[in-house]
């Protein structure tokens, strides 16, 4: 369910301090160290699974309460005129920590497409 190598899993288990924005049952979401845009929210499942690529039929709902969440932060963050949710999906498109993991990104024009 949890991966102690994985800094995510131990950012949910409190072992390594964060912002956090919000949390439920399955989700828990936070602010990104490194943020890209005014709002950047990282948005994970609590359980542990490497990227979209390695998601299985079973995790669909999970990373619909991923997006869920993002709305939902989005909406409280009076940002919806325009945000942008994000997956990168393996080191060629810049996924670096291998917990799936949605980045919410609002607050700026947002162009496209993205690099
Ligand atoms: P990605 O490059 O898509 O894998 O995104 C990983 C994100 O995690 C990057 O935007 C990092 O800035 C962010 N990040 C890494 N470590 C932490 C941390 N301890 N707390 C918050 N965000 C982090």
């Amino acid at each position: 369910m949890s991966d102690p190598k994985c800094i995510f899993c131990r950012i949910i288990a409190a072992d390594i301090p964060t912002k956090k924005v919000y949390e439920d049952d399955h989700v828990f979401a936070f602010e990104d160290t490194n943020p890209q845009a005014p709002t950047h929210v990282l948005i994970i499942p609590k359980k542990h699974f490497a990227g979209l690529k390695e998601a299985e039929a079973g995790d669909a709902e999970l990373i619909g309460r991923c997006h869920l969440a993002a709305a939902q932060i989005a909406r409280e963050r009076k940002i919806e005129q325009g945000y942008r949710t994000v997956l990168n999906v393996g080191p060629g498109a810049g996924q670096s920590v291998f917990h799936l993991h949605v980045h919410l990104l609002g607050g700026r024009p947002l162009t496209w497409p993205p690099g």
